[in-house]
């Protein structure tokens, strides 16, 4: 590599979140070691609705679930190579195929560069899921710690986060490289998101560090359903894809976020009404804007 070449990370708010993915590493490492986190796996339904409804952290996957679609596919689909890619993406997501190596594969097909990416964002900026906006409202507003918590792309991602005020110390997620020039170079692959049960490290990381008594994983993939334990508590989401697997696993399954909205409604009735009319007076749910 000439000294023109040295790979960069793709802002340097990026930098900052590799930091954190570093520090986030070495003391899952320690947590494994000493075997600390202890999680009681939820046997009812009824006792995912309690949880949920009393949760103090609620981590969202990203890719069918706060989105509509699946960003990497319509990357791919976006610069013309999307068959290749969508098949290795149902692999992952059906839990035959190795993360790590779903993601490298996928990259290699992809291949975007920075000036890529950039025209990606501007001319499909990300479509969030209809009530996603309201539902994360209430939980903020009620003092529910939110992450996204995802296989996708920080250079995306921050978007989603953007649009649903979640800031990006909450944002677990990959990182692209691309080199001064703008080329890809690849992706950081020692990032716990860049592994198969990356996501279940994160949370029990959180739990860890936060001390949170009740955290939930919200998702729609294999990958989701996974991280519980150590999350207290997965609620099974296919309101944009329905993967047999999860819905079968899933001790509660919903296809709709109001449903997520009713319940938390039945321990903050009013609180929540005044959230629902804030929210629906604002809300651009279902238009995917969000800006670059
Ligand atoms: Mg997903």
């Amino acid at each position: 590599m000439s000294v023109n070449m040295k790979v960069i990370e793709e802002t340097i708010e990026n930098n900052k979140m590799l930091q954190s993915t570093k520090i986030v590493a070495n003391k899952t490492l320690s947590l494994h070691t000493n075997g600390i986190s202890v999680c009681k796996i939820p046997s009812t339904e009824a006792e995912v609705r309690e949880i949920w409804r009393n949760a103090d952290a609620v981590c969202f996957d990203v890719d069918s679930t706060v989105c509509e679609d699946e960003g990497i596919d319509e990357l791919a689909e976006f610069l013309g190579k999307s068959d290749e890619v969508i098949e290795i993406t149902h692999q992952a997501m059906s839990g035959n195929l190795d993360f790590h190596q779903a993601l490298m594969k996928r990259l290699e097909i992809i291949h975007p560069s920075l000036q890529e990416i950039q025209s990606f964002i501007r001319a499909r900026p990300p479509r969030l899921t209809p009530g996603i906006r309201e539902l994360i409202a209430i939980l903020q507003k009620r003092g529910t710690q939110v992450y996204l918590v995802s296989g996708g792309f920080m250079s995306v991602i921050k978007h989603v986060g953007a649009a649903l005020n979640i800031p990006t110390d909450n944002i677990f997620c990959n990182r692209l490289k691309f080199y001064y020039d703008g080329r890809f170079s690849g992706f950081e692959e020692n990032a716990l998101t860049a592994h198969s049960g990356g996501k279940r490290e994160i949370i029990r990381m959180l739990k860890e560090k936060h001390q949170y008594k009740r955290i939930v994983m919200v998702g729609d993939g294999a990958t989701d359903m996974e991280t519980c334990p150590p999350a207290d508590a997965f609620v099974g989401f296919g309101g944009n894809a329905i993967r047999e697997a999860v819905k079968k696993g899933s001790k509660l399954f919903v296809t709709s976020f109001q449903e997520l909205i009713d319940e938390l409604k039945i321990n903050y009735p009013s609180y929540s009404r005044h959230l629902s009319e804030s929210a629906s007076s604002s809300s651009d749910d279902g238009n995917g804007s969000s800006s670059d």
